[in-house]
């Protein structure tokens, strides 16, 4: 799929990713945004993002322009969704995307059906930035796409160290830094550098987590009482359930934080023995083999033998 030959006759294009957004997402929504101004500075266009997005990408060119409100409520020739896995992901934005008279999914979930008209989905890319940057014509990336690609990147990848990093994601990374922004900077202070209380809760979480299984599972929790007791939001929690996964032995490693009563986010992530975004899956949420993430409902002890059922099955 060509980026621009999908958007040529249009006047106006609506981009958007995934509730809750995390590097990839409003990394490939901004780049998407820089890379068709250049390419056509005529053309409107609109980033829409939920309401109170991580300040740490506030670097990215575009970050300050994007439209938090979702209104007006405008109808878009074209909607470009991004890192979402499916319709219900892109929160309020779905209605942009319901109205746009052509709409474009660029993504790298398995899970994803290909909701759109048009569907690029690569379940082998390590991010959506990936997939992106496969789409776009090279004379019209300039240094802030390739800062946004390269942001998408390192933060799917975990700083290019999980297993979706391919030949493929490493020579996209080596042409990236051919272009003139600080990586290295981008690598320690959007993903290494935590706040103080983030520590703190991240030391909370690994000191009251819990071994099963045999050592093979590791699970714990943040409720409110302590994300209110640290005064942390729930973006401020990414990370933790890679540290959990850290543990020497652990095959899954699970982490979840209240949303509401007996509500909670949980993500997973996997080794790779067990599928871990089938299981996802099967209580309505979604993801990668090795990563993904539901929302359930139930005590805390209610969602983690729920779960580990499922995760017996494939052990
Ligand atoms: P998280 O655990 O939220 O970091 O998410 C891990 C992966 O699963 C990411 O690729 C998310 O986009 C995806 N994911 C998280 N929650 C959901 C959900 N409720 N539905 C579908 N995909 C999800
Ligand atoms: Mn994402
Ligand atoms: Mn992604």
């Amino acid at each position: 799929m060509n980026l621009l030959k999908e958007t040529a006759g249009a006047k106006s294009v609506a981009i958007a990713g995934h509730i809750r957004p995390d590097g990839d997402c409003i990394s490939s929504t901004l780049a998407v945004r820089a890379y068709l101004l250049n390419a056509r500075p005529d053309l409107k266009v609109t980033v829409f993002t939920q309401d109170n997005p991580p300040t740490i990408f506030s670097y990215l060119e575009g970050y300050g322009d994007m439209n938090l409100t979702y209104s007006p409520k405008e109808k878009y020739d074209v909607f470009i969704s991004l890192d979402a896995s499916s319709p219900d992901r892109l929160g309020e934005a779905l209605w942009f995307f319901d109205e746009a008279d052509k709409t474009i999914c660029v993504d790298h979930h398995e899970t994803n059906p290909g909701f759109a008209d048009v569907n690029e989905i690569d379940p082998d890319a390590c991010s959506t930035c990936e997939v992106l940057y496969d789409t776009f014509d090279k004379e019209h990336i300039n240094d802030a796409v390739a800062e946004c690609l390269f942001s998408g990147i390192v933060h799917d990848s975990g700083v290019f160290q999980y297993s979706n990093m391919s030949k493929h994601s490493f020579n996209i990374v080596g042409e990236l830094i051919g272009y003139d922004f600080d990586g290295p900077k981008i690598i320690r202070e959007t993903f290494y550098e935590k706040s103080y209380v983030q520590n703190q809760i991240l030391g909370r979480a690994l000191l009251e987590s819990i071994l099963f299984m045999d050592g093979r599972c590791i699970v714990s929790m943040v409720d409110r009482k302590m994300m209110d007791f640290y005064n942390v939001l729930p973006k401020h929690l990414d990370g933790i359930v890679n540290q959990l996964k850290n543990t020497r032995g652990v095959e899954v490693a699970i982490f979840m934080y209240e949303m509401g009563t007996q509500r909670f986010k949980v993500s997973m992530r996997s080794n790779g023995l067990v599928n871990v975004a089938k299981i996802a899956m099967l209580f309505g949420g979604g993801g990668h083999d090795r990563a993904a993430g539901v929302e359930m409902n139930g005590t805390y002890y209610d969602i983690i033998n729920a779960l580990s059922r499922e995760i017996a099955k494939q052990m």
